[in-house]
């Protein structure tokens, strides 16, 4: 290899630089084995819990926006998943459709109340009742509870730094954030800038 190669690493050098080195390291299985392609048109789906009986399903009537791994001790995660997956789409496009009996609010005193299936245990929506809140109007679900393919993929990593309150060593940090970097996930410590800037934005309009 020239010096002028060495110098702007081409050729075999850059392909190492750019090859993945944490494929080892589990983020969510809906992203550690590449992220599924979105689907232009896509127009929505319908979630289902995990029972085998009288599941809950939930009609969801749109694409998902905001889609991300989330990293919080409040959102629901597959087992032995260190992150879970969630977006967000209009309160008015997520309707019940079958077994809505089976459903619980997790925290009543949570700003997101989380409706959870109370025999499997997986969050269907979280819905925002406090009008005043940012984020009043959206409802969050996990797009992975719907066998079609086609959803938003997820963007950034939120609250990155809580998967230590879960029980992650706090020396795995520098392989996880590694591994969310090289699968274009972003990794924040809160949400991601747009999310805050419209959190900001709402704060200052209601000052
Ligand atoms: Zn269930
Ligand atoms: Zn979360």
């Amino acid at each position: 290899m020239g010096l002028l190669d060495k110098f702007f690493g081409g050729g075999a050098d850059q392909a190492a630089a750019s090859a993945p080195r944490y494929t080892h390291v589990k983020i969510h299985p809906q992203v550690d084995n590449g992220i599924p392609p979105v689907n232009p048109s896509f127009a929505g789906g319908t979630l289902s819990c995990k029972c085998s009986s009288k599941p809950v399903k939930v009609s969801v009537g749109a694409q998902t926006a905001h889609n991300h791994v989330c990293g919080c001790t409040k959102c629901w995660k597959p087992s032995g998943a260190t992150f879970s997956q969630i977006a967000v789409v209009a309160r008015d496009q997520v309707a019940v459709t079958e077994n809505g009996d089976k459903l619980d609010v997790v925290d009543p005193s949570a700003a997101i109340q989380r409706h959870a299936c109370r025999e499997c245990g997986v969050h269907m929506y979280g819905r925002i009742e406090n009008t005043g809140h940012p984020f009043h109007g959206l409802d969050f679900v996990h797009t992975e509870l719907s066998d079609k393919s086609g959803w938003a993929a997820p963007t950034f990593a939120a609250f990155v730094s809580s998967i230590i309150e879960s029980g992650v060593p706090p020396e795995r940090m520098d392989e996880i954030r590694g591994r969310l970097t090289e699968l274009g996930l972003t990794p924040y410590d809160c949400l991601s800038p747009p999310l805050m800037d419209a959190i900001a934005t709402h704060v200052a309009k209601s000052n």
